[in-house]
């Protein structure tokens, strides 16, 4: 973790430097090497808030946001601690994820959290980015919007995220890790919704600044049930569009009257 308490202050790790964790009040330890970004780390067995590595990545990301929205500690109705990456002013918790999490934690943060989303490091395995690329071609684009849809999500995203229950955003060009999410618009977030409509998933493509922007300054990162309704509505009008052209094609019956006064 980036903080652990220094007389009860949040301390960020620095050689040499003791203090406790937040969380469970043990002592941590100061990981200040070359490898990795320097964080705090347990002693030994813990029984705490399963940690997420501090990678370049997971920190590139909190990073984005000031300090006080990050490692945020909140308490359930049972007493027990969580604690989110990023809970912004606006009521929206963040979990960055690189590394595997056992989907019993995984719903135990979106039931905690209720308005959360996921930012999962898609380049950690190399095959995660090519099933992607290739999986993306069976998206069909809502035209006029970066919204897609399709019907085979798991061609594309990793089995252990098709089942969240909040929307999924995958950072597959490691964006954080080059230090610049908010640069350029060329490498897309893709955001798998939790919805399905008509046996459909939802995926939207959003820039990583326009991400940052609304998780800046909203609630939500886009209003994702209006795109879910909006979908509906698309795939409800091509459906009707789809009848009526058959309907159009068929051959007049005879003995009608508008037949009669066409003729
Ligand atoms: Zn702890």
């Amino acid at each position: 973790m980036r903080f652990a308490l220094v007389n009860d202050v949040r301390w960020e790790a620095s050689p040499g430097t003791i203090a406790f964790c937040p969380g469970c009040s043990q002592p941590m330890i100061a990981r200040c090497g070359t490898q990795r970004v320097w964080h705090w780390a347990h002693r030994g067995n813990r029984n705490c808030d399963p940690w997420e590595p501090e990678t370049r990545w997971h920190r590139g990301w909190k990073d984005q946001f000031p300090a006080g929205w990050q490692e945020v500690i909140q308490r359930d109705e049972a007493g027990e601690k969580h604690i989110a990456d990023v809970k912004t002013e606006y009521g929206l918790a963040i979990e960055f994820q690189h590394s595997h999490l056992p989907m019993q934690e995984k719903s135990a943060r979106e039931a905690f959290h209720r308005n959360m989303v996921w930012v999962v490091d898609g380049a950690r395995l190399k095959r995660d980015r090519s099933r992607f690329q290739q999986g993306r071609r069976l998206f069909k684009p809502i035209p006029g919007t970066s919204i897609f849809i399709t019907r085979s999500p798991e061609e594309s995203f990793p089995l252990a995220w098709l089942t969240c229950t909040t929307p999924v955003f995958f950072d597959f060009e490691g964006i954080a890790a080059t230090n610049e999410p908010s640069g350029s618009n060329r490498s897309m977030l893709w955001c798998l919704l939790p919805e399905r409509v008509e046996g459909q998933a939802i995926v939207a493509a959003v820039s990583p600044s326009a991400f940052l922007n609304a998780a800046r300054k909203r609630a939500q990162i886009f209003p994702v049930q209006t795109v879910v309704e909006m979908v509906a509505t698309r795939l409800r009008h091509e459906r009707v569009l789809g009848a009526r052209s058959w309907t159009y094609a068929l051959p007049p019956r005879r003995g009608r009257p508008f037949h009669r006064r066409d003729a």
